[in-house]
């Protein structure tokens, strides 16, 4: 055996040792190192001398000193055992060599006696091994971000293909340079219900109506620039239903271009917004505000805005004329409706703003004056409408200068009463004379001249009636109608106007229902003109034979006269101007004759006796006029 052969060759053995370039150490179960072969000076730096007698463990990195400690535990325990590990050893240049080292257990083998440890240099291999792992590691992550990466812009091209999908506003994407369409979403395609859209199709192929307006220009303009274009409230002719009919609409628009990696423009978002809706009411309320402006700049009548307590905040030129102001005082605030309104007309504005409050508007325009800047009345006619119903308190209001008018129903007054006056000399005369003519003629057989004498005796009564009628008018006007102040008996005074009327007429029946029982103070011939009036209305116009019915009651402290005919009634729109000076409702197929004065004069009459005045009628059914007069 090879053993036996060289077993008693020592100087053999050392020489092999010595020239090995395995590393070979010998320990002390301390780690004491007792020999170091000349080749572990190769591997570590230190000389054999350096090593002998250091303790090998405070050379072990701390990292693998456990181990290494472990390892030699194991080896000590069984005779002739060998551990093999890998551990970093610290060398004399400082650094941690790696190195993979045996343990031997030849404690029990003389002459050796210690733990053979062998040490052979992997550090080469440790590095291969490290940088192979980093590589590993780092492709490892590099492929875990990209598949991140990749996810994240799934996800969020998903996203935004949802958004584009569900947008409120319409959208398409357009790529290259003759803008074929690559996405269009739900809106868009709800702006042309019929039409089929070709994805890859270019914008002129998909959209045939656009062809002769600019947007195509457009989109040619953002993809050589990369500059974003918005284009706000455009005019688009567009066929909505594919009928070849193109309606108007108007669009926001905004291009976006979108670039690739080298910077060019790839494609372009377009994001359309139609806003016809807002833009077709704008333009009504302009024209609307226009044509109102228009009114208001015309100078036709005098127009302001103002407040129902009186501010006025805007006024056209023809109301600062009418009233003498000027701008700056309009603008210093110096104009108020309510001050320039003398105390007279307040109740009636104050009626006028209750109407304004509750409906908007005043029913019918009505008189007032203002007193203008330099202390003069101006006669005005005035109506005016809220210009926010939920907030009656601002409104337009609209004012005719009505001098011109009063000028002339006073020149009319004037002359009603001076031709009255004129004409009741001459009547008086003629009437005195017939009278006399009558006596004459009373014993004599000339009945023709009699007869005739008498029919002028009656035309002259009418005559007297409507010169008597015009004068009160004329006094009632100037208020000079002159009422006296004596009680009498209402009873009485309607009896007695009745049996009077009767007897001029024979066709038509009155009756008289109920009493009254009342003292009125006050004028008896005029209160006896009223019944008069009434009566002879009620007789005029209803038919020969229709009864006519006088209701005389008592209502608490008034005293009611109720006047009822069967005749041609009144329609319910004429009813509440009756009462107004000469008004008559006049039917061409119904001549009756008349001025409309005597409902004027009733009136007048029973206000002045702090009494009320009314009707009921039903055209075709007759009427009633009542009045009440407070009883004394
Ligand atoms: P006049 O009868 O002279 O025209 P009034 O002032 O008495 O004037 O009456 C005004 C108008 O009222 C009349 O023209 C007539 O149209 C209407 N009117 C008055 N009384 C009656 C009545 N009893 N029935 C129908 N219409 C009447």
């Amino acid at each position: 055996m090879a053993t036996n052969t060289y077993e008693h060759n020592e100087a053999f053995f050392q020489a092999l040792i010595e020239h090995s370039t395995n590393a070979l150490v010998l320990l002390q179960p301390d780690g004491c190192i007792t020999y170091a072969s000349p080749a572990t000076e190769g591997y570590t730096g230190y000389t054999c001398k350096e090593l002998v007698e250091r303790n090998s463990f405070t050379l072990i990195h701390p990292l693998d000193l456990a181990m290494v400690q472990s390892a030699l535990a194991t080896v000590l325990a069984i005779p002739d055992r060998t551990e093999t590990i890998e551990y970093r050893f610290l060398c004399k240049d400082g650094d941690h060599g790696w190195f993979r080292g045996t343990f031997t257990n030849m404690l029990t083998r003389p002459p050796v006696c210690a733990i053979l440890s062998t040490l052979y240099d992997i550090s080469e291999q440790k590095r291969t091994e490290e940088r192979l792992r980093r590589n590993k590691e780092s492709s490892q992550t590099l492929l875990a971000r990209e598949q991140a990466v990749l996810r994240q812009e799934e996800v969020a091209r998903r996203h935004l293909n949802d958004l584009f999908m569900q947008a409120p506003a319409m959208v398409c994407v357009l790529r290259g340079p003759e803008h074929r369409l690559e996405l269009v979403n739900d809106a868009f395609r709800q702006l042309y219900p019929r039409r089929e859209f070709v994805l890859e199709k270019t914008v002129r192929e998909n959209w045939p109506d656009l062809e002769d307006q600019d947007f195509f220009e457009e989109l040619d303009r953002v993809y050589q620039s990369g500059r974003a274009y918005a284009a706000n409230e455009k005019l688009a002719l567009i066929d909505r239903e594919d009928s070849g009919i193109r309606d108007e609409g108007y669009f926001n628009i905004v291009y976006q271009p979108i670039f690739d990696e080298r910077g060019s423009v790839e494609s372009i978002i377009v994001y359309i917004m139609e806003v016809t809706e807002q833009v077709l009411a704008r333009q009504r309320i302009q024209e609307s505000e226009a044509r109102l402006r228009r009114l208001i700049d015309a100078n036709i009548v005098g127009v302001t805005f103002c407040t129902l307590e009186g501010r006025i905040n805007e006024a056209n030129d023809v109301f600062l004329r009418m009233i003498g102001y000027t701008r700056e005082d309009l603008r210093a605030g110096r104009i108020d409706w309510a001050r320039m309104t003398p105390p007279e007309y307040e109740e009636i504005d104050a009626q006028a703003i209750s109407d304004l409050r509750a409906r908007g508007a005043i029913p019918h325009p009505y008189e007032k004056a203002y007193r203008r800047k330099d202390g003069t009345l101006l006669p005005v006619v005035v109506t005016a409408a809220a210009l926010d119903e939920a907030n009656p308190n601002e409104c337009i209001a609209f004012i005719l200068d009505n001098s011109m008018q009063k000028e002339l129903d006073q020149r009319k007054d004037d002359f009603i009463s001076m031709t009255s006056h004129e004409l009741k000399t001459p009547v008086t005369s003629i009437k005195g004379l017939t009278q006399v003519l009558l006596k004459r003629f009373e014993q004599r057989d000339e009945p023709d001249i009699k007869r005739m004498l008498l029919i002028m005796d009656v035309q002259l009564n009418k005559l007297t009636k409507l010169i008597g009628d015009l004068l009160d008018i004329s006094k009632a006007q100037g208020g000079q109608l002159i009422m006296e102040q004596k009680p009498f008996d209402l009873d009485t005074l309607v009896c007695e106007t009745i049996e009077h009327m009767q007897t001029t007429m024979a066709t038509q029946h009155i009756k008289l229902v109920g009493k009254a029982n009342a003292t009125i103070m006050g004028d008896r011939d005029r209160i006896g003109q009223v019944i008069v009036n009434l009566l002879s209305n009620a007789i005029k116009y209803s038919s020969r034979n229709s009864p006519i019915v006088v209701k005389v009651f008592r209502e608490g402290q008034q005293a009611v006269t109720q006047i009822q005919d069967f005749g041609i009634g009144i329609d319910a729109g004429y009813q509440d101007k009756l009462f107004n000076q000469f008004y008559r409702v006049t039917d061409p197929r119904e001549p009756y004759p008349g001025l409309g004065i005597g409902l004027y004069l009733s009136r007048q009459i029973i206000e002045r006796h702090s009494g009320r005045i009314w009707l009921q009628s039903r055209k075709g059914e007759g009427s009633i006029f009542a009045f009440s007069l407070p009883v004394v």
